[in-house]
Parts: structure tokens; sequence; C-alpha cells
């Protein structure tokens, strides 16, 4: 069934950022021969366009206004309620990063509809549009659906596939009016201080655990992250691991840490509680290392290694060197 969809999109550093290219493959395929509409906000954005119609956009809702830069509620929600008046939208992707945790709920108040948040797998089916998210800390899943209308659904990034760009696409474009009047001022603003590649952005994150015995542990992980290449794998840590002070908590994964997504995701020495499994669940594999064979981390893990790590990951760390 033809529906136009709208995608809000981010920009980083002036650039579409990749998610708002998933959320453009995911409106394509549900768009279903309707318009995808993207409203993108902020310096830059309207350059952005050409990037935008090769994603997927049929047409770019737009507003320079450096206002939008940064992160508003009381501008960015409504800049998107004038785009929906103007692009009137079946359903609403909004990334699940800081702006679709703020916008998503709010979006929806306004528009006396529903959003599901952190969703997975978004498919239209005969019924009509089911939203799936993971639950109770990734040990079960939620399918969500819509009597209401526009359904707002924010998406976890990585979780779509872009579509392949459409070279020389061209489509509409739409300037949107500045941004009035702000009601909240930002005092301030101050970048956490973390070198090289982040977990979040990582194809491949080798994570530590409690299992390591002591911080020392975590130089075997590293090495083995290492071992893959510093452009694509970075480490992350357990809480348990955190806790004890034995690798920063920037890198923690989990319930309440961050939630990572990669292709690869190598826990060793990690049991793999409920907590934790809620931010590496959605990886595309799993491979775990624990010398326990009844750890909760082998049901989840593709491949699974029983044995301890400090034989283990020197070895491995040799095949990877031989193979790559
Ligand atoms: C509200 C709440 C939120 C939480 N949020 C998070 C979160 O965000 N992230 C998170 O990780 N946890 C979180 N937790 C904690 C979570 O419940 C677990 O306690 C934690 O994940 C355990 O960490 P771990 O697997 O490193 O340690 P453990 O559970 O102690 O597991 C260590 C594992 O290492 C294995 N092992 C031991 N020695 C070796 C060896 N030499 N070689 C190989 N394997 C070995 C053991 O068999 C064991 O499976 C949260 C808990 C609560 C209540």
């Amino acid at each position: 069934m033809a529906q136009d969809i709208l995608v809000v999109g981010e920009l980083a550093e002036g650039a579409l950022t990749p998610t708002s290219a998933e959320l453009l493959g995911l409106a394509t395929r549900l768009a279903d021969g309707g318009k995808t509409n993207l409203v993108l906000l902020g310096s830059g954005a309207t350059g952005q366009a050409a990037q935008a119609f090769a994603a997927g956009a049929d047409r770019v809702l737009a507003s320079d206004d450096a206002a939008y830069d940064q992160y508003r509620s009381d501008h960015w929600l409504a800049a998107v309620e004038a785009t929906l008046d103007q692009a009137s939208s079946a359903v609403v992707l909004i990334a699940q990063s800081m702006v679709g945790r703020d916008l998503g709920p709010r979006l929806a108040f306004r528009r006396g509809s529903a959003v599901a948040t952190d969703c997975l797998r978004v498919e239209q089916t005969p019924e009509g549009l089911r939203a799936t998210r993971s639950a109770y800390g990734g040990n079960a899943q939620a399918t969500y659906s819509f009597n209401t209308s526009p359904a707002v659904v924010t998406v976890r990034a990585k979780s779509q596939d872009p579509i392949a760009p459409r070279a020389g696409a061209s489509g509409e474009t739409v300037a949107l009016p500045n941004a009035g009047a702000a009601r909240t001022e930002i005092v301030g603003r101050e970048a956490a201080v973390s070198e090289g590649l982040q977990i979040q952005d990582a194809p491949i994150v080798v994570s530590g655990g409690r299992g390591l015995g002591a911080p020392e542990g975590f130089r075997v992980v590293e090495e083995l992250a290492a071992a893959f290449g510093s452009d694509k794998a970075a480490v992350g840590s357990s809480r348990a691991a955190c806790d004890l002070g034995w690798y920063p908590p920037s890198q923690q994964v989990g319930l309440t840490g961050k939630v990572v997504s990669p292709d690869l995701y190598v826990a060793v020495a990690i049991s793999g509680a409920s907590q934790h499994m809620a931010g590496c669940s959605g990886s595309k594999t799993i491979v775990a290392i624990n010398r326990d064979r009844e750890a909760n981390i082998f049901k989840a893990a593709r491949f699974g290694i029983v044995g301890d790590y400090k034989a283990v990951v020197p070895e491995l760390i040799k095949a990877i060197k031989e193979l790559l």
C-alpha cells in the first residue's frame, strides 16, 4: 500500500548522518511507491539535498538556519510540525538519538498520536504498521501497532539498511521557515573526552568483563581489538568491570551504558546478564569466550569458545593476524 513517510534527518558537521541514510532506506521500503519526505534542519541542510535524493528522499524540506544546529525541543518540534502540515505523512521515522528520544514522544503527543521507541524492525503488514523493539533487557521482543496517525517511530542506529545510492537522482526541495525565538537557552556544551573510534560507530566491538580478573586483563582485550584494526574495532566493557574501575564508564555496554549494533561483537569473560545483552543483542554476530559452558552469553552467541581467556585470546590474536 503506497503511503507517504516523513524522515527527520540529522546533520553531523553539515553532512547527512549515516543513520539518516538508513532511515531513508527504511522509508523507501515502507512508502511502497508513496513519497519519502525528509526534513533537515541546520547549517548546510539545503546543500545536503543531492545526498538525500541519492539516499532515497523524494522531497527535502530544509532550513539552513544555524539556530537549528543545536537541538532545542521547541525549535525542532515546531519545524517538524510545519513539515507535517505541508507534507502529510502516515509514518514519521526519527533516529533513536538524543534528538529522537526527546522529539519522538513530544511530536506524538502534539499530533494526538503514539510513539514506539528504539525499534529494531518496522514493517508494513496487511493489518497495518508493526514496529518491534527489544524488551525486558533483550529477553523478549515487543511488537506495536498503531490506531492513530501519524505513527511516530524512533529507530535504533544500524538496524536498517540504506538503499544502494541512486546516482544523479533528483527531487523537490522546499524551504522551511527559520526558527523563531527560543524558549530555552543553551548555556554550555561539553564534549565527552573519548579518543579514537567510538563503540557505537565501530563495526567490531570487543568487550571485556569481570572474568578478566584484573584491569590488566583489558590489555589482552585491547590487543584483540587492535588485531582487527584500530579503524575497525573498539573496546567495550561490562558494567561490573567499569564499576570495579577497570575500564572507563564511557565504554560500558548495556542497559545503563551504550547500545551497540556492530557487525561483530566479541564478549570476553562476560556472563551475558540481561542488562548487558540489552546493549549488544542487536549485534549481527556475537562471539563469546567464557570458561563456563553454562554462561548465559552462549545463548545469544553465534560462535562460542569455552575456555580460559588467557589461553584463548592470544591464540585468536595470532590467527587473526595470519588471516588479515
Ligand atoms: C539496573 C541495572 C542496570 C545494569 N546495567 C548494566 C549495563 O548497562 N551493562 C552491564 O554489563 N551490566 C549491567 N548491569 C549488571 C549486570 O546485571 C551484571 O551484573 C553484569 O553485566 C555482570 O558483568 P560481567 O559479565 O562482566 O561479570 P560476571 O557476571 O561476574 O561474569 C564474569 C564471567 O566471566 C567468566 N570468566 C571468569 N573467569 C574467566 C576466564 N579466566 N576466562 C574466561 N571466562 C571467565 C565467568 O564464567 C562469568 O561468566 C546492570 C544491573 C542492574 C541491576
